[in-house]
């Protein structure tokens, strides 16, 4: 009896872990936690493994802001990418989107969030000193804003691009074969590659 106690109080313990993540509701969170019951030991335990890993292993790289396990990400240590092309997200996601999309070879710079004054976001807590000494100091040719068509990402790519006007970079922004609203997490690859293609001087 104890132990089946014990047994209840740890799976009603996972249970409101998962609820908390997004979109789980507590139907799913016990639909998962008794499936997580049933499958092979190392299954479960990969999974807790990989939860772990990303906490203590993933990081931001230090020149873009990407998740990475080095000190770089693939991506800036990569010497094929075009290093005078650099294009401004607003998430590692949003990266993950364009990368799969395949239409842009050239570098990133994740900005961690967007200006958003009705959250209390500003530009203060955004990547946005490390993004203009990039541009400062490397040899860019061209700075995409691909910060997401909402009201937010607009407003950001705005606010950028008087941050970078001094410096002799051509700024563009990305098409809008991405709908007005949208967010780039949710584009398909042939909408952002459009996006890209179609990108106009700002
Ligand atoms: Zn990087």
């Amino acid at each position: 009896m104890k132990d089946q106690e014990k047994h209840a109080g740890a799976v009603s313990n996972l249970v409101d872990q998962l609820c908390r993540l997004p979109g789980v509701g507590r139907k799913s969170a016990e639909r998962l936690a008794f499936h997580l019951l049933r499958v092979p030991e190392s299954e479960a335990y990969a999974l807790a493994d990989a939860i772990r890993r990303i906490r203590s292993d993933v990081h931001y790289c230090k020149a873009c802001f990407n998740l990475c396990e080095d000190e770089l990400c693939s991506i800036c240590q990569d010497p094929q990418r075009d290093q005078t092309r650099l294009c401004v997200v607003e998430q590692p996601r949003d990266l993950m989107s364009l990368e799969q999309s395949q239409a842009f070879s050239g570098v990133y710079h994740v900005l961690l969030g967007r200006i958003a004054p009705l959250d209390g976001i500003g530009p203060d807590q955004l990547t946005i000193e490390p993004l203009v000494d990039r541009v400062r100091t490397g040899n860019f040719v061209e700075v995409i804003m691909a910060t997401n068509p909402t009201v937010e990402g607009d407003g950001t790519a705005l606010y950028l691009s008087n941050q970078l006007a001094e410096y002799p970079v051509q700024l563009t922004r990305l098409a809008r074969g991405i709908t007005a609203g949208s967010v780039l997490e949710y584009a398909n690859r042939e909408m952002i590659a459009d996006a890209l293609t179609g990108r106009q001087a700002l």
